[in-house]
This record gives structure tokens, sequence and C-alpha cells, in this order.
């Protein structure tokens, strides 16, 4: 089930942050769809791209946090959403942003902007195989530098007449 699948993830690459820093606090907004039917997804192949997605994000968040003088209340929003045919799972976070020059390059193998140790540069162009060529999906991204990222999956729902 998509909604306790993106929730057990969620709780799952918190606690690895967490883990690392007792300190790190953040600002959940969790919003789940309860109406979402069954999407023939593998489970583990879609809580790989959210863990990488929700990684990602406290990433993103921890050094918005080092960088900015102001203090910042950082803050992650899940939402779960039924479409007509498809099923939306958006994971915003307001770290850094990504600079536009560079967001045409985040999909690709081995893109990263992390220092050597801390990404591979894998995770996302894994996660859009996983989403786009294994399951007829989409997957999206929308930020703007310094202020949030978005990312969007989209899979289609099963068809009830199948
Ligand atoms: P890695 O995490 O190993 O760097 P990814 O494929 O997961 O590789 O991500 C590639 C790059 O995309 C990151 O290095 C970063 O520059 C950018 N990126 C991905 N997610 C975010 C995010 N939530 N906020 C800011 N930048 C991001
Ligand atoms: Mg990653």
């Amino acid at each position: 089930e998509i909604n306790a699948l993106a929730d057990e993830y969620l709780r799952l690459s918190y606690h690895g942050i967490r883990a690392k820093d007792k300190t790190f606090k953040i600002k959940f907004r969790i919003c789940f769809d309860e109406s979402i039917g069954k999407v023939e997804v593998a489970p583990e192949e879609l809580g790989r791209v959210l863990l990488n997605l929700y990684n990602n994000a406290f990433y993103s968040i921890i050094e918005k946090k080092k960088q900015s003088k102001q203090a910042f209340e950082p803050m992650l929003e899940v939402t779960t959403r039924k479409l007509k045919n498809a099923v939306e799972i958006s994971v915003k976070d307001n770290g850094l942003g990504i600079p536009k020059q560079i967001i045409g390059k985040i999909f690709q193998p081995f893109f990263t902007t992390k220092p050597a140790g801390e990404g591979t540069g894998l995770g996302l162009s894994i996660s859009y195989d996983i989403i786009t060529k294994g399951h007829c999906g989409e997957l999206e991204v929308e930020a703007q530098e310094g202020e949030f990222t978005k990312f969007t999956i989209r899979l289609p729902l099963v068809n009830n007449s199948k």
C-alpha cells in the first residue's frame, strides 16, 4: 500500500539521520489521500526510490542549516494523491533547492554535487529507471534555488477491468 510504504521509508530515513545527529529537528507535513487504490509496483523498488528522495531531502536541509546564518525551520512535505488514472507521491523539502544550471543533469548517472564519499550520483538515475522503465510512471522535479525542491512520482493505477 502506497501510503504505508511512504510512511515506513520516511521513518527509516529519518531514523538514519537522527542516529547521526540527535539534535536534528524538522517539521513534517504529511498529507495522505486515503482513497488511493492499488498500484502495481514492487514495494522494495518504490521503497528504494522513496528512500533516496528522503535521504536527498534531509541532506539538502542539513547543508542549508550549516550554511545559513539566520535560523530556518526545516520542513519536509510528503503528499499522496489519487488522480484519474494514476497515483501521485510528492516529496518537498525547503533545503538548498537546485540551481537552474544543474537541474537538467540530476537524473544522469554519476552526477553529484556531494563531496567524494557522500554521494555516488546514482540515486536519481536508478530512481528514474525504476519509475519510468520499470513501472510506466513519471518522475519529475521542480525546484527553486535557495528555496525548495519537490520531486513528484506518478504511477499508473491498476486497471479494474483487468
Ligand atoms: P547523490 O545523492 O549521490 O548525489 P542523486 O542521484 O541522488 O545522487 O542526486 C544527484 C544530485 O541531485 C545531488 O548531488 C544534488 O546535487 C541534487 N539533488 C537531489 N535531490 C536534491 C534535493 N532534495 N535538494 C537539492 N539537491 C538535490
Ligand atoms: Mg541520493
